[in-house]
């Protein structure tokens, strides 16, 4: 698995300090008061200079941490990995409050919320050219006036920068509607979970009554603002014969959607906790998933299947089954190693116990 907390020897800051990691001793740009440059390395050990003090980051040999941008806490000697510059999977947890309890929530929700976003614009800033930016929680948009504001701020110095946010989608309202087509919409994809076809599934598995009505009238707003969008599934066992009406129910209200994403369940958090009763496993029972794509491929909706290994798909249903794992918490099993699929394959998450996981996972 990839660190994303290096141990460390930190300056004697007394602010948090968002820096960026260079390997060479590089001219000065316009972020050069947020750069530290390596120096030396011995074993794990690479010190750098960052502003004439010392810092020094332990990490495998083999991590490449040159561009990475780190936050640095006051008396704590970590140097946590905003943005890992080599990778495609960067997101900023903006919150752990949340006003659902989702059953398979891989993040639960806590009540304490530390305000990050200012260290987050700074990171945002020092990302690679072109990136693409994660905005994930908890609920971000408990917080939308500071993500508008986050979101015009960095698109103003950043406007290569994507972003991809998380977002239950109920907590925007007319007064907010003026802020949101001012958004860059062009950069920006929403990822919002829609479970069921109908209030009374969805409701029950994100815990919360009226989210259901609150989501429609969220994606009405979103539509009027010019936002995109990806609508998010995860299947269960509570929701996976819904899913062919739920294609229809999204072709029919829902057709200016980007994409829609159905999604295998991730073993950590509630979804480790309720695995048991709710991972369906799709290896084994296909035809409502299958059902589902191809009534969305007939009514022009963009269906693809995430986090879903490739031996668990019928390969008519392969093409539909991106990557989507995050680099940083995927692994494969054994017989992946002599797999010809591996090199397009997902894989499985880091968390995934294969004795209570896919059934026919590793036979293509
Ligand atoms: S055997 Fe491994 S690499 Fe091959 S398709 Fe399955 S999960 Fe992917």
């Amino acid at each position: 698995m990839i660190p994303m907390r290096l141990k460390a020897e930190i300056p004697p800051i007394v602010e948090p300090a968002v820096v960026r990691l260079r390997d060479s001793a590089a001219p000065p740009n316009e972020w050069a008061d947020n750069q530290a440059y390596l120096i030396g390395r011995e074993g794990s050990l690479r010190d750098y200079d960052f502003q004439g003090f010392s810092l020094r980051i332990d990490a495998p040999d083999n991590e490449r941490l040159d561009g990475d941008v780190v936050l640095l806490l006051p008396q704590q000697n970590i140097a946590h990995r905003l943005i890992r510059a080599g990778s495609n999977h960067n997101t900023f947890l903006v919150t752990e409050r949340c006003d659902q309890l989702c059953a398979m929530c891989s993040q639960p929700p806590k009540r304490h919320h530390v305000d990050l976003f200012p260290l987050f614009e700074q990171a945002a800033k020092l990302a690679p050219r072109g990136a693409t930016v994660g905005l994930s929680g908890g609920e971000p948009t408990l917080y939308k006036q500071q993500l508008f504001r986050f979101l015009r701020v960095v698109h103003e110095e950043r406007p290569d920068l994507r972003f991809h946010i998380l977002s239950n989608g109920q907590h925007f309202n007319n007064a907010d509607l003026e802020t949101m087509r001012s958004l860059p919409h062009d950069q920006i994809l929403w990822g919002i979970p829609l479970y069921a076809p109908d209030a009374v599934v969805h409701d029950e598995i994100v815990g919360k009554a009226g989210a259901f009505d609150a989501l429609m009238a969220g994606f009405t707003l979103l539509l009027k603002a010019g936002a995109a969008i990806e609508l998010r599934t995860v299947v269960m066992t509570t929701n996976a014969q819904d899913l062919p009406e739920l294609a229809h129910f999204i072709a029919t209200n829902l057709p200016y959607c980007s994409t829609w994403a159905i999604m295998q369940l991730e073993p950590i958090g509630y979804g480790r906790k309720n695995w048991d009763r709710l991972f369906f496993d799709s290896s084994v029972s296909f035809t409502p998933i299958s059902r589902a794509i191809n009534i969305a491929a007939a009514r022009g909706i963009d269906a693809s299947l995430y986090n879903f290994p490739l031996c668990t798909v019928p390969s008519a249903y392969r093409s539909f089954a991106p990557s989507t794992i995050s680099d940083w918490k995927r692994k494969y099993l054994s017989f992946c190693d002599e797999c010809s699929l591996r090199r397009i394959c997902g894989g499985f998450f880091e968390w995934y116990d294969s004795n209570k996981g896919f059934m026919r996972a590793g036979a293509i």
